[in-house]
């Protein structure tokens, strides 16, 4: 993921208009557009203001994290969505639903993670710019989760 992507997911998902994002961050709104567009790159101190405003890490803006839960493929955007490791740092793999302190919270099947997402199907539509039905989502759902680590290693042959 680039910069201008990571920032165009982030404004989804806190759900603000372009106007809403700059006035948070005492920039015009040509210059969120011109992020989203890919035109300009924020400088440093600005992509540590955006990282400070919006509980997000620098590294999610430079587009250097994986940024989606690999049990439930909840987009790990703000730092406080992350899980918890053993020594209580952040995960950048797991989101706090599905890990904390290095282990999974619930024994969960897939089926039951996808009806755990679906009772927030209108978030999820929005931070992924999609406008599914729950009958789309599950099916996609359903398709998309056993790629992702957790359920891999279960798939795997002894
Ligand atoms: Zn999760």
């Amino acid at each position: 993921m680039e910069t201008k992507d990571a920032i165009l997911e982030l404004r989804r998902y806190l759900n603000l208009s372009q106007n809403e994002f700059a006035e948070r961050l005492f920039v015009t709104r040509q210059a969120v557009s011109r992020w989203e567009n890919g035109d300009t790159i924020p400088d440093t101190g600005t992509l540590k203001l955006i990282a400070k405003t919006f509980d997000v890490s620098v590294d999610y803006l430079l587009g250097l994290l994986i940024g989606q839960c690999q049990s439930c493929g909840m987009i790990l955007v703000k730092n406080s969505d992350k899980g918890t490791e053993c020594d209580g740092s952040k995960s950048e793999e797991y989101c706090t639903f599905c890990y904390q302190k290095g282990e999974f919270v619930q024994e969960l099947s897939i089926e039951e993670l996808v009806e755990h997402n679906l009772m927030d199907l209108d978030n999820w539509n929005r931070t992924n710019g999609l406008n599914l039905t729950k009958q789309e989502a599950r099916t996609a759902l359903l398709s998309f989760l056993p790629s992702l680590k957790r359920w891999k290693k279960e798939n795997k042959p002894e």
